[in-house]
């Protein structure tokens, strides 16, 4: 990824606070107000105090209440600035979010598949706020930075002796400042990159967290995630050594400082070149002025920040060594239903075809069942016709339209993918409906549950259709997950349906509900289903047997059986477990 510069990147993401001017108009008004006052004020303060005839007491309090007086003012502004930029920054961080989130959803299934989920938690989180942050903390500092200046130019009129020794001061700090910025962009990048692995891993943790139980890993994935967490805390305890070595020289740094100016100041007063209330009033500013470094540093330090986690957001949202999905033009809001693989030929990695000149027709509301072995490309052919690969040799057809020249509605919208283990969103059942079509009356979601033989059982639930079914549906049967799934297609009406059998051993009961589900839909839809039962193979209209990746058969149960020698042995197998 190449890092692109900081003004393009600020320009960018300008384009996100847009919606917000009127606030970011007030926000640059008020710091501008800020900056005047700030830096404009100690100028007259100056001169005020070098005006100051009187006794040493009247001066004293006159000094006092002059910074008393600037203070406030400066506090009180920027009191006023703060929530106009809360409401600022949260807006534009919503803008960023979502545009995010998204580009995410047009990732090519490919290359989404490489990346971790961690990657894109990383992006949408913590470096969508660097980003909304950027427009705060240039403000912040750039104002604080000027209000420094003002205030070391009234040191300047003040005393000049003075003012060269916190220039000193400031060039021996900034120098302390430059070694620690440099050392922290080195560990910052690690500490990210590891930070990215864990988050990963525990991502993986939480989703997996049934197989990892059933598959006994508990042990094995843990110690792999106190690596990845001891491998981040070693990245952190480094840089917090380092940051606490910078501090230290910084703070004895300023320590040598208040003691120079205590015998600078002496001397001086000895010598009638620095007044007492002078002294009092530099002395006082002594801590803000040497803040003007750290003020300077932290905004490279910010910019820094925002220039790589800006370049990771639009690597994303500019699809930038990211490839995102691509829809033709051509809108057909209601499809018949008949599709057609034309010589199609697919491979996931180059050099393993998947799929070797496959051709098959498929009219409108017929039940085909997709018959082979486990990896004879059955489920790839799911993959394809819902564009969630894109065929490279071939065509597929959907009402004889090449589904390359159809808009993004017109496919995705016409097709269901029921897998063998839905995702069921961690809501109520009745909002996984309203999520997948808005606006859908309680009616229609009754319907399709009753359709989906899922009624009875949501109306046994004590919340019914107001139940949280648990992330990914967890609190659901593999076999209601499935049910609610053919529901959700039912609801959205899409007159292709592609049911993936599940191959795990669902109890009877379970496998007559979905198998009762599917046979309410027959004869409505095109229904493609991956079969692993001989109950599902039989009452379909068609059969098409797979192996390696070719069609090794096609044509009724009947014919199959009577003169295909593979579905012979298959059958005989199903068979047998069917007895057992
Ligand atoms: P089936 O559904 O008949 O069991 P699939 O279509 O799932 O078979 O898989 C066909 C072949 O493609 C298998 O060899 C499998 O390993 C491979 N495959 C499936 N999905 C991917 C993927 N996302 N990336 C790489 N290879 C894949």
């Amino acid at each position: 990824m190449k890092q692109k510069g900081i003004f393009y990147l600020l320009k960018k993401s300008y384009f996100f606070a847009k919606e917000n001017r009127k606030n970011f108009i007030f926000y640059v008004i008020g710091s501008i107000l800020f900056c005047v006052v700030g830096a404009i004020t100690p100028l007259f303060v100056a001169k005020e105090l070098l005006a100051i005839t009187g006794g040493l007491w009247e001066q004293l309090f006159m000094a006092a209440l002059l910074v008393f007086g600037f203070e406030f003012l400066r506090a009180f502004l920027n009191f006023l600035n703060g929530k106009n930029s809360q409401r600022f920054f949260r807006n534009t961080l919503k803008n960023i979010q979502l545009k995010v989130a998204e580009e995410i959803l047009k990732i090519k299934t490919e290359d989404f598949t490489k990346a971790s989920s961690g990657y894109f938690i990383e992006r949408i989180s913590n470096d969508s706020s660097k980003i909304a942050d950027i427009f705060k903390d240039l403000n912040t500092y750039i104002t604080r930075i000027i209000v420094n200046v003002g205030i070391l130019i009234s040191i300047f009129i003040l005393n000049i002796y003075v003012f060269i020794l916190y220039c000193f001061f400031l060039t021996f700090l900034y120098f302390i400042q430059y070694q620690k910025n440099k050392a922290y962009q080195i560990n910052d990048q690690i500490m990210r990159e590891k930070r990215e692995r864990a988050t990963s891993l525990m991502t993986e943790l939480v989703r997996g967290s049934m197989d990892i139980k059933v598959l006994n890993a508990e042990d094995a994935f843990l110690e792999e995630a106190e690596k990845r967490i001891v491998d981040l805390n070693e990245a952190r305890y480094h840089m917090f050594d380092t940051n606490r070595l910078y501090r230290f020289l910084y703070d004895n740094a300023k320590n040598l400082l208040d003691f120079i100016f205590i015998l600078l100041a002496i001397t001086l007063i000895r010598n009638n070149l620095l007044s007492i209330a002078t002294a009092v009033v530099v002395f006082n500013y002594r801590n803000q002025v040497m803040l003007t470094l750290d003020y300077v540093g932290n905004l490279m330090e910010k910019t820094r920040e925002f220039t790589l986690s800006a370049s990771r957001v639009f690597q994303i949202i500019d699809s930038d060594g990211i490839s995102k999905e691509s829809f033709g033009t051509k809108q057909k809001k209601k499809i018949a239903g008949d599709f057609s693989f034309q010589n199609v030929s697919f491979q996931y990695e180059k050099g393993i075809p998947v799929l070797k000149n496959v051709s098959f027709e498929i009219p409108k509301n017929h039940t085909v069942s997709f018959v082979g072995r486990s990896g004879a490309g059955k489920s790839t052919v799911f993959n394809l016709l819902a564009k969630l690969y894109e065929v490279e040799d071939g065509t597929i057809r959907i009402d004889g339209i090449d589904i390359k020249e159809l808009d993004k509605d017109s496919l995705r919208g016409n097709i269901s993918i029921i897998s063998q283990s839905p995702y069921i969103f961690n809501m109520s059942i009745r909002e996984n409906f309203k999520i997948v079509k808005k606006g859908v009356q309680d009616e229609e979601i009754i319907e399709a549950c009753k359709a989906a033989c899922l009624h009875d059982y949501i109306m046994s639930l004590p919340d019914g259709y107001d139940t949280l079914v648990g992330e990914g549906g967890i609190t659901l049967s593999g076999g209601q997950r499935q049910r609610l799934a053919i529901a959700r297609a039912l609801i959205q009406k899409t007159e292709i349906i592609l049911f993936d059998e599940a191959t795990s051993a669902l109890d009877n009961e379970t496998q007559l509900q979905i198998q009762k589900a599917i046979e309410n839909m027959k004869g409505e839809y095109t229904i493609l289903i991956i079969a692993h039962r001989l109950s599902t193979i039989i009452n379909s209209d068609k059969i098409i047997l797979m192996d390696k990746g070719e069609i090794k058969g096609e044509g009724s149960h009947k014919e199959l059986l009577k003169s295909n020698t593979l579905y012979q042995k298959l059958y005989a197998l199903e068979l047998e477990k069917e007895i057992h």
